[in-house]
C-alpha cells in the first residue's frame, strides 16, 4: 500500500472511531471536569496510541507521519486528545535511552495499555520553564534505592497512570562540570506509591492537570533510565517528538474551528443573504485557512525530518509554534463569525477555543520557541 493511501485508511478509522464521541460527550465532561476513559480506552484498543511503538515491543510500529496523521484528526474531529497524547510520546525515552531489559520489562506492556506512561515529571512551581533549576532531588541510598524529594506542577493526567517519566537531581548544582549534568531520569511506578502525593489543578479548560509531592519516596535504582547524571539531555531528545504531535493536534483543531465557520457562514442568513457572502466574514475564514495551511507544512516537514533521523529542533520548535498561532487565530475567527452563539455551550466552539490557547504555552512557551531560534539557530547572543 502506498503511503498516501495508508495515511488515508488510517484518517478514516480515526475519524470513525471519533463519531462514537460526539460534542455532548466532551461537553459533560468538560462540564465536571471528568476524564474520557471510554475515549482513551477506545484509542488504545485500536492501536493508535502505540503507533511510535515499534512492532518488535508490540506496537504498531507506525511512522511519525502517521502518528500525526492520528492527533491531527482526533482534533479536526472534535475531541481532545490532550488526555492521552502523552502516552505516545512519553515512552521515547525508554525507547531511546532505556537498557534491554526496561525496554522489554516496560514497551509491550505500554503498547497493550496495560501499563499507562502518560505522566511526565518536569515543570516545578519556582523553576519553570528554567529546567537546570529545578529543585526535586533524588538521593542514593546504597546501591538499590533513590529517595525523591521535592514538588512537580503541571503534572498532566497524573491521576490516569501508572508511571511517572520523572526528571531530578541527582548532584547538586556547585558539583557539576557542565551546567546540563547533574539531572537524571526515573521511570516511577505510581501505583501504590508511599511518599507521593497528587493534587489535581482545576483550569480553564478540562485537562486533568495536578501538582505532585514526593516526600521521601523510594524508587529502585534499577529505575534509573541510561546514565545518572544525563537526564537533561535524554528529556530534550524527547520533546521533538512532543512538539511536532502538539502542533499536529493544533491544525486538527484549526481545521475543526475553519470548517465549524465555513459552514455558518454557508448557513445563516441575515439582511436577505447568507454571512458567508460578505468579504468582511469571508476574508478571516480565508486567512485562517491559509495560516493553517503554512504551519501545516512546516508539521509535515518536521515530521519528515524526524523520520530520517535528521535533526528536526528547528522545525519541531518552529512547526510548534506556527500550528499554535494558527489554531488561536483560527479559533478567534470561529468565535466572531458565530457571534453571539460561539459563545454558547452547545456549540462547541468556546470549549475548543479554551482547549487550543493552551499551545502557544505549554509545552514551551513562545517566548522560549524564539530565543531558542534566535540563539540556536540564528547565532544572536545568548539572553539567559
Ligand atoms: C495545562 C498545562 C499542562 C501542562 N502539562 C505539563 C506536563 O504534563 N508536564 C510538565 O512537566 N509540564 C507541564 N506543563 C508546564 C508547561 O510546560 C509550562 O507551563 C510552560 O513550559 C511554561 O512554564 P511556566 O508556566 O513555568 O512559565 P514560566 O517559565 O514562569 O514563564 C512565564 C512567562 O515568562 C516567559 N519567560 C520566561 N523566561 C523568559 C526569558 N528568559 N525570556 C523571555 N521570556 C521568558 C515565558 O515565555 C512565559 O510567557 C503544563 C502546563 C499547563 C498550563
Amino acid at each position: 500500500m502506498s503511503e498516501h493511501s495508508e495515511l488515508s485508511e488510517i484518517r478514516a478509522s480515526v475519524r470513525a472511531l471519533c463519531e462514537k464521541f460526539p460534542g455532548e460527550y466532551w461537553r459533560k465532561l468538560d462540564r465536571e471536569r471528568g476524564y474520557p476513559t471510554e475515549f482513551v480506552n477506545a484509542l488504545t484498543e485500536a492501536g493508535f496510541l502505540a503507533a511510535l511503538i515499534p512492532e518488535e515491543y508490540g506496537g504498531s510500529g507506525l511512522t511519525m507521519r502517521a502518528a500525526i496523521t492520528i492527533m491531527e484528526e482526533i482534533h479536526a474531529s472534535g475531541c481532545n486528545g490532550a488526555a492521552c497524547h502523552a502516552q505516545m510520546y512519553t515512552m521515547g525515552t525508554i525507547l531511546r535511552h532505556g537498557s534491554d531489559a526496561q525496554k522489554k520489562q516496560y514497551l509491550p506492556q505500554i503498547a497493550s495499555g496495560k501499563l499507562r506512561l502518560q505522566a511526565f515529571g518536569v515543570t516545578e512551581p519556582t523553576s519553570g520553564t528554567d529546567t537546570l533549576n529545578l529543585r526535586t532531588t533524588a538521593k542514593k541510598e546504597g546501591n538499590s534505592t533513590y529517595t525523591i524529594n521535592g514538588q512537580k506542577i503541571w503534572t498532566s493526567r497524573a491521576e490516569h497512570s501508572d508511571l511517572m517519566l520523572l526528571l531530578a537531581r541527582t548532584t547538586p548544582k556547585e558539583q557539576v562540570q557542565k551546567r546540563t549534568d547533574g539531572l537524571s531520569v526515573f521511570l516511577v511506578d505510581m501505583r501504590n506509591a508511599k511518599g507521593l502525593t497528587i493534587k489535581p489543578i482545576r483550569t480553564m479548560m478540562n485537562h486533568a492537570t495536578t501538582e505532585v509531592f514526593f516526600d521521601d519516596l523510594k524508587v529502585p535504582a534499577e529505575n534509573l533510565i541510561g546514565e545518572e547524571g544525563k537526564g537533561f539531555r535524554y528529556i530534550l531528545a524527547g520533546m521533538n517528538a512532543e512538539r511536532i504531535l502538539i502542533a499536529s493536534e493544533c491544525i486538527g483543531d484549526a481545521k475543526w474551528f475553519i470548517e465549524k465557520a465555513s459552514a455558518y457562514a454557508k448557513g445563516r442568513v441575515l439582511f436577505g443573504r447568507p454571512i458567508g457572502q460578505n468579504q468582511g466574514v469571508q476574508f478571516p475564514i480565508a486567512r485562517a485557512y491559509m495560516q493553517m495551511r503554512a504551519a501545516e507544512l512546516m508539521v509535515h516537514e518536521a515530521a519528515r525530518l524526524y523520520e530520517a533521523g535528521e535533526d528536526c529542533g528547528e522545525e519541531a520548535n518552529m512547526a510548534k509554534q506556527l500550528a499554535a498561532e494558527a489554531s488561536w487565530a483560527a479559533a478567534d475567527m470561529c468565535v466572531q463569525t458565530h457571534g453571539g452563539f460561539g459563545f454558547a455551550e452547545e456549540y462547541d466552539i468556546e470549549r475548543k477555543f479554551r482547549e487550543t490557547r493552551l499551545y502557544t504555552v505549554a509545552p514551551i512557551s513562545t517566548n522560549l520557541v524564539l530565543s531558542y531560534l534566535s540563539e540556536h539557530v540564528l547565532g544572536l547572543p545568548r539572553s539567559y
